[in-house]
């Protein structure tokens, strides 16, 4: 979603806040938008660092390293962060970075180069208590551990609370590696629950930390994968698939297409299988006008970023399709990255089995909190979960006299 198109429904839900124009534009204005351009081998890289805001605490979000990468994605997703750390009930702001890059055209060594590069350019703007960066799409706990160490040596003391996400010898927590995907399968349990759903068949499209940590752990939990999707093309069997072996498939072939037993599908396809719950779990905007009338879901669990459009939402909600919103949905990534910032901070790591009730619990509140605020009400519950949010950060405006 555009920014514009962000501040379009921040004034349409504004009456239901109870907010007025001053405290809307505080809302959805970034604190501070910081841009470099990067260089590796000659060739040159946009980067961003924004700041949204920091009312309740350190900016806090990932940084994603994509060819679509541009200052409006990482303004519209710095303003998700800082709702959904108030949703978590995180003592966290928001922000978000990027560099538009592909990846995979990189060497290693670049890649390295490329990521020290960055924390040149924003070191002074980032740190323990000012903001603190993490993973996002393209981005992996060995460049967070660059990132750290790179840090580290242009201030010259140890900082692990500079940044989540990192490998655990570093001071990364145990559970951050599923921690998105762990803290969706809580909140669509609790969903689950709500609206008794019966049959628990499930369609993923992306297959990366979130997608591909979400249909190990949905299996667990009990439910059928019918299908997944990568960037390459997504695969379907209505008898469900052999997570293992597709997660095989793609460890050894880059690809879940080129996994045998099921049928290909298309990553438009994927979403109007017919399924209970779709987990759109790669990039933004693929929920659309166009698709949102034959997707098939009773609930949809938005672990990726934005992957509704405004315009899909009210269709969704006509067709009483229950949208479990992104900032509710993937809330367990800065979670736990909060409760990693926790342990680097007090020197004590907790164990995976502390780190998940921890998670559960968080999860569940907020669930709960947006399941009393959306019953019996005309709207839907993405509304619901914007109002819980930005009542919060207003409150906090407020007390400290901003607003
Ligand atoms: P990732 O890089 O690990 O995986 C991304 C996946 O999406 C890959 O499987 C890739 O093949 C697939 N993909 C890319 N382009 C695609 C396309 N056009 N169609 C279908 N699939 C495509 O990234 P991730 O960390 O899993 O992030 C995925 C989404 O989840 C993003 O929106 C991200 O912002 C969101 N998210 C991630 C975390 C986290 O902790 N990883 C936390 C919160 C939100």
């Amino acid at each position: 979603m555009t920014f514009e198109k962000i501040k379009l429904f921040l004034e349409k839900i504004a009456p239901l806040v109870g907010v007025d124009e001053n405290q809307l534009t505080i809302i959805a204005t970034p604190n501070k938008i910081l841009e470099a351009e990067l260089e590796v081998n000659g060739k040159k890289y946009p980067a961003y660092r924004v700041q949204h805001n920091n009312s309740r605490g350190p900016y806090k979000g990932g940084i994603r390293y994509h060819p679509g990468v541009d200052l409006d994605e990482v303004q519209s997703l710095a303003f998700w962060m800082s709702l959904k750390t108030a949703v978590a009930d995180v003592p966290l702001g928001g922000g978000k970075g990027g560099i538009t890059v592909n990846p995979k055209e990189l060497s290693n060594d670049e890649l390295q180069e490329l990521s020290r590069q960055w924390v040149r350019a924003f070191y002074k703007h980032i740190g323990p208590t000012k903001d603190i960066p993490a993973p996002d799409v393209y981005t992996t706990p060995q460049m967070m551990a660059w990132m750290m160490d790179e840090y580290e040596t242009l201030i010259g003391e140890k900082a692990p609370g500079v940044i989540t996400g990192k490998p655990l010898a570093v001071g990364g927590s145990l559970v951050r590696d599923i921690a998105t995907a762990l803290g969706g399968v809580y909140v669509l349990e609790e969903a689950v629950g709500k609206i008794n759903l019966i049959e628990k068949t499930v369609a993923i499209q992306g297959f990366g930390n979130a997608g591909m940590n979400a249909a190990k752990l949905l299996v667990e939990h009990g439910y059928k994968i019918v299908a997944v999707s990568d960037s390459k093309g997504g695969i379907y069997n209505a008898s469900g698939l052999d997570i293992d072996s597709v997660i095989k498939t793609k460890s050894e072939t880059k690809s879940v297409v080129n996994y045998a037993d099921a049928e290909k599908v298309s990553n438009e396809e994927i979403l109007k299988l017919g399924v209970s719950v779709l987990v759109p779990s790669a990039l933004e905007n693929v929920i659309t006008v166009e698709n949102a009338a034959e997707i098939k879901a009773k609930i949809i669990l938005e672990l990726a970023n934005g992957p509704t459009t405004p315009e899909a939402d009210e269709i969704l909600h006509q067709n009483g399709v229950l949208v479990l919103p992104d900032i509710l949905a993937n809330a367990g990534g800065v979670t736990v990255s909060y409760f990693e910032w926790v342990q680097n901070n007090t020197g004590l790591y907790w164990k995976a089995d502390e780190v998940k009730e921890r998670l559960k619990e968080k999860m569940v509140v907020a669930f709960d909190k947006i399941w009393a605020e959306y019953s019996g009400k005309e709207y839907d519950f993405r509304t619901a979960t914007y109002i819980l949010a930005i009542k919060k950060i207003l409150e906090a405006e407020k007390v400290r006299g901003r607003v």
